[in-house]
């Protein structure tokens, strides 16, 4: 339902929590956090970003520059700890958010079970981050083409921000039929569901077109389509009075 995400120089955390709380007029049912700090970190729980932030209030540690924050509007697998994003791969490496469907989850899922993949969750989301690592692994190929390939494949509606522990300064982003915005900053990029949570830090904003993918590292902006022709992007000047 609601996607932020953060590569820069700020404390990544705050800026995720800011954000998912200028969300929360869209809804949803439980929220999540993923961080980079020595390995990838995954915090999420059922309920609101409160809940979330009392969990949070405990680990000692939550310094990162690069992070992944979720509130999820459950379509498939009940409003639960588990079921809330971020979702992982199986070797706990490479961490989604994801808005939307994935339609062909089942038969995903099915195959992949199959070669050997367990699942944490009964999400239609974690099915992709599963698909995504076994393409990885097959092709191996680098993140942003194993995401490419991955959503070639898949039917539905996807807004979806990857992060991975062997990529530690990169963000994928990628949509088709659900709204995504990048925002420019200096040195820093901002990505959200809408604009509401990337004002108040720039104008200057990159809303992604249906299948087009993202790849962001602090100071490099990569856009393609799926079917990976580099797209020049168009950078809007918003002006919004907070
Ligand atoms: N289909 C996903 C799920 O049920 C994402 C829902 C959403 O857009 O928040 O977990």
């Amino acid at each position: 339902c609601g996607i932020v995400a953060y590569i820069g120089h700020r404390e990544a955390y705050p800026v995720i929590i800011k954000g998912l709380k200028r969300l929360e007029y869209r809804g949803y049912d439980s929220a999540g956090v993923a961080l980079l700090n020595g390995g990838l970190k995954v915090y999420k729980k059922k309920g609101k970003v409160e809940e979330l932030e009392k969990l949070l209030a405990d680990v000692q540690d939550l310094h990162s520059h690069i992070g992944i924050g979720h509130t999820r509007w459950a379509t498939h697998g009940e409003p639960s700890d588990n079921n809330a994003h971020p979702h992982v791969s199986g070797d706990g490496k490479m961490a989604i958010i994801h808005n939307g469907i994935i339609e062909n989850y089942a038969a995903l899922r099915q195959e992949l079970k199959n070669k050997g993949h367990v699942f944490q969750s009964d999400t239609d989301t974690e099915v992709l981050i599963h698909f995504i690592e076994e393409i990885k692994k097959q092709e191996n190929c680098s993140l942003e083409e194993a995401v490419r390939l991955a959503l070639n494949k898949v039917i539905g509606a996807f807004a979806i921000v990857v992060l991975s522990q062997e990529d530690e300064r990169k963000l994928i982003v990628a949509r088709r039929s659900s709204p995504m915005v990048i925002g420019v900053g200096d040195g820093e990029y901002f990505v959200a569901s809408d604009a509401a949570p990337i004002i108040e830090y720039t104008n200057k904003v990159i809303f992604l077109n249906d299948d087009e993918y993202a790849v962001i590292t602090d100071h490099s902006l990569d856009i393609r389509t799926l079917q990976d022709v580099p797209t020049t992007p168009y950078i809007e000047q918003l002006d919004i009075e907070l």
